[in-house]
């Protein structure tokens, strides 16, 4: 199965930013124009209880509708979720008086696709994140989580890969959370597989597979066939496959222009559930793929 073949149709974008509609420092013109003027091909406009509703499209980037969502399940952790592709019922629907299941059935029944925003921020235990339904996708990073913004957890991709091995594989975006433009912004995208960069379609793309989200290295190609997961990049300098065995002997490639491995599934004696590939380039910045089930 090929999920992702460069030579076919993506897009590029980002999934999460805010602006003056909440707490975000640019109006919504300026950093929808801000993404647009760096080449991206989608972006949606997440500002905090407030459905975007400016223009659909700056040039030729897409702008897609959207909500972030906040909740305390407990007093020791929080969950916001971002809702792309949301239509106008969001504002009757979204509530305070919603529970974290709640608010992802709200982003649904109001048209729209919900993602688990920065699960590592957020201090999500498994438990919490394990029992949430109908997710279209989590941040395995988000570039506002991190110094000089945050402490450092953009990276929650421990978190994920607990959630994969306990069965729930949620796809990974990669996010700005773009608040203050002051560095955040545009250091993070997700690459969708599709024909045009549509909420819907985006969403597809990321429930099977045919997407990766990346701080800069680009995946050309990324395929599972029987016992081999097979995988070509930009030039990397590691290219590590993750899954639910704890150890792995060959799991780590490293090296200098990396442009692709093939791994081999593990059947025996303990098999491996899932795989995601991660490369990381000369720079330290990732790209993963998504969880895949073997
Ligand atoms: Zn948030
Ligand atoms: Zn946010």
């Amino acid at each position: 199965m090929r999920y992702f073949d460069a030579s076919l149709p993506y897009f590029r974008g980002n999934l999460h930013l805010h602006t003056t509609d909440s707490d975000g420092r640019l109006s919504p013109e300026q950093a929808v124009s801000l993404y647009a003027a760096a080449g991206y091909d989608f972006v949606a406009v997440t500002d905090h209880w407030r459905r975007y509703q400016g223009p659909q499209r700056c040039g030729n980037m897409a702008v897609l509708p959207g909500i972030e969502l906040d909740v305390f399940p407990d007093v020791a952790q929080t969950v916001h979720l971002v809702g792309f592709g949301v239509g106008e019922q969001i504002d009757a629907l979204a509530s305070r008086d919603l529970n974290a299941q709640g608010l992802i059935d709200a982003i649904r029944a109001g048209g729209g696709y919900a993602i688990l925003a920065h699960p590592a921020w957020s201090l999500n235990t498994n438990a919490l994140i394990c029992g949430l339904q109908n997710l279209t996708a989590a941040e395995v990073f988000n570039s506002l989580s991190r110094t000089p913004w945050n402490g450092d957890r953009a990276d929650s991709a421990n978190l994920l890969d607990a959630a994969s091995a306990h069965g729930v594989r949620l796809p990974f975006v990669a996010s700005d959370d773009s608040h203050f433009y002051t560095g955040e912004q545009c250091g993070a995208f997700t690459v969708a597989q599709c024909d045009t960069p549509t909420a819907p379609a985006i969403a597809q793309a990321l429930a099977q597979g045919r997407s990766y989200a990346s701080q800069g290295p680009k995946f050309t190609r990324i395929e599972l066939d029987q016992d081999e997961l097979i995988i070509e990049c930009s030039p990397v300098s590691k290219i590590t496959v993750y899954s639910n065995l704890f150890y792995v002997a060959d799991r780590c490639q490293s090296g200098t222009g990396l442009t692709g491995r093939r791994y081999r599934i593990r059947r025996t004696p303990t098999a491996e559930t899932f795989v995601r590939c991660q490369i990381t380039d000369a720079q330290g910045r990732h790209a993963w793929t998504s969880p895949l089930s073997v």
